[in-house]
C-alpha cells in the first residue's frame, strides 16, 4: 500500500486539509473558515475535526497516513512545534501547534512557516520541479519568501531566513509593518499598492479607482492596463520596487528559479514582463538565460500542497 501525509494548512482566514501522495496528488481534503477571534483552541479542535473528516473518506481511508506537515504563519520554533506569534489570529502567543495535533490525531506532525512551505510545494510539485536551488515570493498583503537552496529549506538562524519582504529599498521611505521604513513589502505589497495610490488621489490625482469603492491592488493593475495614468504610476513603480528585491535576492543566491505567487501575481504578463526586464537591466553577474523569474503553479491548494511536502521532506 503506497504512503500518503497529511498536509494542514493554518491561514488567518481559511483552514484547509488534505490527504496527499508522494506525486502530489489530493487524496481527499477539506476546508473551513479560521475564525480566528474564537482562539487557538477552538481553531486546532476545528483542524483536528476535518482531519478527521478527510481521514475517514474513502479515497484516504484505506491509505497508509505517515505524517502531518503543518504550515502556518508567523514566528515559530519548529523543533518545539510552537507558533509564537501567529499575524491577524488574536491569542496565538505560544501556541503547541504540533503537540495539540499530534495527541489528537496520533500521528507524528511537523510544523513550518506558510512561506516555506509554499516553496518547498512549487519545489516538489509546482512549477520548480527538477531544479535544485529556487526562491519563491508570494506577493499579496504582505511578501513572504521561501529559499531552497540543495534541495532544502534555507531556514538561517532560528527561521528567519527569506524574509524578503524586508529588504530596505528606499531607507526613507514607508513604514512598514516589522518596524523599519522603506522595505520591499511597504512599496510592493498589495496593501502597498492600494495605500500608494490613495494617497495620490488625496494629493488631488485624478484616475477611475475614485469610482471603485475600497478598491484594491488587482484594480489597480487592471486600471494600469486600461492606461488610467494615476494607476500606472503606482502599478510601474511597486514593479520597480519588486524587481529590485530580486535583483538583490539573485545576486545573491544566483538560484535556479525565482518563484512567484500570491494575489499580486494573478496580473500575469502585466507584472511578469516590466518584472523580467527590469531584473535583466540590472544583473549583469549572472548569465542572462540563467534569470528565470516563473508564476506559482499550485494555485489555490498551495497550503495543502506545500505543507504534505513538509511532511514527504522531513
Ligand atoms: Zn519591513
Amino acid at each position: 500500500m503506497r504512503m500518503a501525509v497529511l498536509g494542514i494548512d493554518i491561514g488567518g482566514t481559511k483552514l484547509a486539509v488534505g490527504a496527499v501522495n508522494a506525486d502530489g496528488e489530493i487524496l481527499g481534503m477539506a476546508e473551513t473558515p479560521t475564525r480566528a477571534a474564537e482562539g487557538p483552541e477552538r481553531v486546532l479542535d476545528r483542524v483536528v475535526g476535518i482531519a478527521r473528516d478527510v481521514l475517514a473518506m474513502p479515497g484516504v481511508s484505506r491509505r497508509v497516513i505517515e505524517r502531518i506537515g503543518i504550515a502556518c504563519s508567523g514566528p515559530m520554533d519548529r523543533e518545539a512545534g510552537l507558533v509564537f506569534k501567529a499575524p491577524n489570529m488574536p491569542g496565538w502567543i505560544r501556541v503547541p501547534v504540533v503537540k495539540h495535533i499530534e495527541d489528537a490525531l496520533a500521528l507524528p506532525a511537523i510544523l513550518e512557516n506558510d512561506a516555506n512551505a509554499a516553496a518547498l510545494g512549487e519545489f516538489r510539485y509546482g512549477v520548480g520541479k527538477g531544479v535544485d536551488s529556487l526562491v519563491y515570493l508570494t506577493v499579496s498583503t504582505g511578501i513572504g519568501g521561501g529559499i531552497i537552496l540543495g534541495g532544502k529549506i534555507w531556514h538561517g538562524v532560528r527561521c528567519s531566513a527569506g524574509e524578503v519582504g524586508h529588504i530596505t529599498l528606499v531607507p526613507d521611505g514607508p513604514s512598514c509593518g516589522c518596524g523599519s521604513r522603506g522595505c520591499l513589502e511597504a512599496l510592493s505589497s498589495g496593501t502597498a499598492i492600494a495605500r500608494s495610490a490613495r494617497e495620490l488621489l488625496a494629493a488631488g490625482g485624478t484616475s477611475e479607482l475614485r469610482d471603485i469603492p475600497n478598491f484594491d491592488a488587482s484594480d489597480v493593475a487592471r486600471l494600469a492596463q486600461e492606461g488610467d495614468a494615476l494607476a500606472d504610476r503606482v502599478w510601474q513603480a511597486a514593479v520597480k520596487h519588486l524587481s529590485l528585491g530580486i535583483v538583490a535576492i539573485i545576486t545573491i543566491l544566483g538560484p535556479e528559479l525565482i518563484v512567484i505567487g500570491g494575489g499580486v501575481s494573478r496580473a500575469g504578463d502585466f507584472l511578469f514582463e516590466p518584472l523580467r526586464q527590469e531584473v535583466r537591466r540590472h544583473v549583469k553577474v549572472v548569465p542572462e538565460e540563467s534569470l528565470r523569474i516563473l508564476p506559482a503553479a499550485l494555485g489555490r491548494n498551495v497550503g495543502i500542497l506545500g505543507a504534505a511536502a513538509v511532511a514527504f521532506s522531513s
